[in-house]
């Protein structure tokens, strides 16, 4: 673990030299943990020269915060893709570096990759711009396909017999490769997570100020049919206590920020918070499941310090929220919320979907009920005072329906539909005081969905933006291609998506299985305890006895 600005330092003589370009700004880069464990696992090893490129938004380019090397003068480049927007940055960085944007316009090296969530979920809108991705979660595996490049390298290899010859690597996909690509799973004997992520920097230019960040846990055993990370990262599986607290003694940081799907199914939650609270080390968390808010655990928070509690509501209504097999009781939340005001938190934040599919004006009757619920819950914490917690902040944001998921099928709203309830759900808070009300612009959701669902024919979108200097109206004026088309319709269920490609190992006759129980309404009861039964319902089982990189 380094301190910012602390590198070792590395010659380049005899290794490859390797940039890890993370396609966002620094404080995204360094509150993101999954291309920070391909660094270690590079910058360690003898045989890499590695450095950062970070997306610098003011000065257009790729700026490396360890030299001042040109991002071009690196034989591979390596892309961490998070996010549908990276997929933008990435072109406009290899447009900044003068880098062809097509691969097939590129006479040698550089070779160009990209790893991360996207490459299992659906890289294809930048499949064009790249020679290769590593499909799946890395921790190691990704080192070997490096040093069979860099003796490819060393010994003077053309780019495309170097392509060649990783082509049978698990978990290489080469851009038009006829047979499926496996995801590679991290998963250990015992079926835990063999090697949690933790920050590989401790930053205050991080999202998360000078925070230490950890991994607890990874995929989540719900299955909400909306959310991607329940689908791609299954089976769930949970760090191990003591891996967890030597991994933080041996940092010594001062704040420790945890990081998982499911931050609240770990079963050792409260006592690794207990023991931070011991070593005098300050810690924060993203959003909580409300059924797992006890008061005493809502105590020792406060007492740590904790001044904001964030959950996550997602449908307007329990009709959508059981459609989304989101396992929410009303009961549980509104208790949790007396309990959050009683206590004096600070901020209460919530987070709502607009948009899922079948959404009607009966769930804005009960949305109207809800917040009237809220308001009095948030009231009876403080023993029926007119001030609750100090603060609700509500942010709704669009339905994107996400590749892997039950929803993947189902159609986005027009963005004036969007706006139409937002308008209503802003009227309803408006009548209840420290109520926050906020929105998503439903413009750049629809881009999320279009690049979501897109295909390689989105790349050409994608140049054009980038040649409009980031601007999506102007480059859908000029793109033959109709944004309608991706995300405006319901797909049926024999509809062959470019992401078929990939195989996750969640069965698409599971996810099927799903959207015909979103439409009935009807519950699906979440993974058992972990680790993974092989319960045989989402295929997991199948793929993980087959699988010669994982052991079950
Ligand atoms: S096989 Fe069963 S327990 Fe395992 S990930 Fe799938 S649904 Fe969960």
């Amino acid at each position: 673990m380094f301190k910012q600005g602390s590198m070792p330092a590395r010659e380049w003589g005899g290794r490859l030299p390797v940039a890890l370009v993370f396609p966002e700004g620094e404080p995204q880069a360094l509150s993101t943990l999954g291309w920070q464990s391909v660094y270690k696992d590079l910058v360690y090893d003898d045989g890499f020269y590695v450095e950062r490129f970070f997306w610098d938004k003011e000065g257009q380019r790729a700026g490396s915060p360890d030299s001042d090397k040109k991002l071009g003068v690196f034989p591979l480049i390596c892309f961490s893709l998070n996010f549908e927007g990276d997929y933008l940055s990435l072109i406009n960085i290899l447009q900044a570096e003068k880098i062809p944007v097509r691969s097939i316009e590129k006479s040698d090296w550089p070779l160009i990759m990209a790893g991360g969530p996207l490459a299992f979920l659906n890289p294809f809108p930048v499949v064009p711009s790249l020679d290769f991705l590593f499909v799946g979660e890395s921790e190691g595996r990704f080192k070997q396909v490096a040093h069979r490049i860099r003796e490819l390298w060393l010994s003077g290899e053309a780019c495309g017999r170097v392509i060649e010859k990783i082509s049978g690597f698990p978990g290489i996909f080469i851009p038009g490769q006829k047979h499926k690509v496996k995801k590679q799973i991290s998963i250990s004997g015992n079926r835990c997570l063999p090697q949690p992520g933790y920050s590989s920097f401790i930053s205050d230019k991080s999202v998360f100020r000078g925070s230490f960040l950890v991994e607890v846990n990874r995929g989540c055993s719900y299955g909400c049919r909306f959310c991607a990370a329940g689908f791609i990262y299954r089976p769930p599986r949970q760090a191990d206590l003591g891996a967890l607290k030597k991994i933080v003694q041996a940092a010594g940081p001062g704040k420790v920020g945890l990081v998982g799907t499911a931050l609240t199914d770990w079963k050792d939650l409260e006592t690794f918070l207990a023991w931070l609270h011991d070593q005098k080390i300050k810690f924060s968390l993203s959003s909580m499941r409300a059924d797992s808010l006890e008061r005493k655990f809502l105590e020792f928070l406060r007492r740590c310090g904790i001044r904001t509690i964030t959950l996550a509501v997602e449908g307007i209504s329990q009709t959508l929220r059981t459609a989304a097999n989101k396992h929410f009781k009303e009961e549980k939340f509104f208790a949790a919320v007396e309990h959050i005001s009683g206590l004096r938190f600070n901020t209460l934040k919530l987070y709502f979907i607009l948009g899922l599919p079948g959404e009607s004006l009966n769930d804005f009757g009960e949305l109207s009920t809800f917040l009237k619920r809220l308001d009095e819950a948030r009231k009876a914490g403080r023993g029926g005072k007119s001030k609750g917690v100090d603060l609700v902040s509500i942010s709704a944001s669009m339905f994107v329906p996400k590749p892997w998921t039950p929803l993947q099928w189902a159609p986005m709203d027009s963005e004036e539909k969007f706006l139409e309830k937002t308008r209503i759900f802003k009227k309803m808070c408006s009548r209840f005081k420290g109520l926050r009300f906020r929105a998503e612009k439903p413009f750049a959701a629809r881009i999320q969905g279009l690049l979501s669902r897109g295909d390689e024919k989105v790349h050409d979108l994608l140049v054009l933006a980038s040649e409009h200097g980031s601007s999506w109206k102007k480059a859908l004026k000029d793109w033959p291609g109709q944004i309608s088309d991706y995300i405006d319709k319901e797909f049926t269920t024999d509809t062959d998506f470019v992401w078929d490609a990939i195989d996750i190992g969640v069965d698409k006759n599971y996810l099927i299985a799903e959207w015909k129980r979103y439409r009935k309404a009807l519950l699906t009861r979440p993974c058992p305890a972990l680790p993974c039964d092989r319960c045989k319902r989402c295929g997991m089982d199948d793929f993980l006895a087959a699988d010669d990189n994982t052991s079950l």
